[in-house]
């Protein structure tokens, strides 16, 4: 299963023996896991998390959960894993335990799988669904909503910017055509293959969401929700997608973060044809502020990857990563360039299809985020292509990024 290696080094909790895995690709997706362990105790944190000796998330040891059954993370919070057909091959999904019945928060992508494993879980449940809560809009979030809704006939909670806007991508073009996405993509630096093959695209979205209810119940930052005997504070983050919904227990110390903030991997933060002139970017790095405040000990359980500790770490962690691409980009830019110039410069491994698609739009929020504040200005050549250029002299940027070059691919 692979490596072993044995050495001992000192880190913040004192002596501990360091043990290097390299889990099959297949099997995790995530290159190399550090082990660490106590006496008594041992925590899996990803390579890039320890430095100078140092772990700075950790991974209390829960069980992965296996397909259709549910790991117990405290009173009343369970989770469990769905497969996605994706490079990023699995969501963590997490049952919140009422009084009468269970809340579902997050649900798997549309299709039959989901649906069967969803049913082999709640045959074992010995109490009804209450409610689902869906954190965002993305396919692998609300995938099953409506099903489950219906199935149950109880209420869907999410906030409104990602009802709506899932609501309205559900619901596809409605006659109106796709030149403002062949115009964005072509603004981008994209060849007219690309653009012929975006002809022909569509429907992605509402072959893998269930049709979605046509009614809410609303969530919004500083909202509680009263579950079993435990309270839920909605925390909202954007950026990922447009309002995100976090779930966070004072008392159990358990945030529920969805996609807005992941151990392992960075969300993607993208502009898409929709808004192109969005800055996400900006969003992101705002709303992951109230976060840091939270408890040191809180747990973080995410929709991707293992539940960890350390979310003030994590933040800061990506907000280098954010601003080291920012570093880049503007160094780069000295020679004008396009959004798709500028994926060497983000990305060291090769891209194509979905990940193109995911790329670029990551690329672009980076190169919006230097727009807005000046750092670089935006032309338009004579085929349609922006180019961006630095404002003024820039130096070449110091330090590395050690992020998983990774994709979120929904
Ligand atoms: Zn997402």
């Amino acid at each position: 299963m692979g490596g072993k290696l044995g050495v001992r080094i000192n880190v913040q909790k004192g002596p501990c023996e360091l043990v290097l895995l390299r889990y099959s690709y297949r099997q995790y997706k995530i290159i190399n896991h550090i082990v660490l362990y106590y006496p008594g105790k041992s925590f899996r944190t990803p390579l890039g998390n320890v430095q100078r000796g140092v772990t700075l998330l950790e991974y209390p040891e829960y069980d992965v959960p296996k397909e259709g059954e549910l790991t117990k993370i405290a009173d009343g919070v369970f989770w469990l894993r769905m497969p996605l057909p994706f490079e990023l091959n699995h969501i963590n999904l997490y049952l919140l335990e009422d009084n009468n019945g269970f809340f579902i928060v997050d649900t798997g992508i549309g299709g039959r799988r989901t649906a069967e494993i969803w049913s082999t879980i709640i045959d074992r449940l010995n109490k009804p669904i209450t409610g689902v809560i869906v954190t965002h809009m993305h396919p692998d979030h609300i995938g099953q909503a409506g099903a489950l809704c219906e199935a149950w006939k109880v209420p869907l909670y999410m906030t409104a910017g990602e009802y709506f806007a899932a609501r309205t991508f559900r619901a596809g073009a409605q006659g109106a055509t796709n030149r403002p996405d062949i115009e964005h993509y072509r603004s981008l630096g994209l060849g007219e293959d690309f653009l012929a093959n975006l002809s022909k695209g569509g429907g992605g979205y509402s072959s893998s969401v269930e049709p979605i209810p046509v009614a809410f119940t609303r969530l919004y930052e500083g909202r509680v929700l009263t579950i079993g005997e435990r309270e839920w504070q909605v925390m909202i983050g954007r950026g990922h997608s447009p309002e995100h919904a976090c779930l966070y227990c004072a008392e159990l110390g358990i945030l529920l973060s969805g996609d807005h903030i992941l151990p392992a991997i960075s969300p993607n933060i993208g502009v898409y044809s929709t808004e192109p002139t969005a800055n996400p970017l900006a969003d992101y790095l705002t709303t992951l502020v109230p976060f840091k405040s939270l408890p040191k000990d809180t747990l973080g359980c995410p929709a991707h990857g293992l539940p960890f500790t350390g979310i003030s770490t994590r933040i800061d962690k990506l907000t280098a990563h954010h601003h080291q691409h920012l570093l880049e980009l503007q160094f780069a830019c000295q020679t004008p360039l396009s959004a798709k110039d500028c994926l060497p410069v983000l990305f060291k491994r090769e891209l194509s299809g979905n990940h193109l698609f995911f790329a670029l739009a990551e690329s672009l929020s980076h190169l919006n985020y230097l727009m807005y504040e000046g750092k670089l200005e935006r032309n338009t050549d004579s085929d349609g292509v922006y180019r961006f250029r630095t404002v003024g002299e820039v130096t070449e940027p110091v330090g590395d990024d050690d992020e998983a070059d990774q994709f979120m691919q929904v």
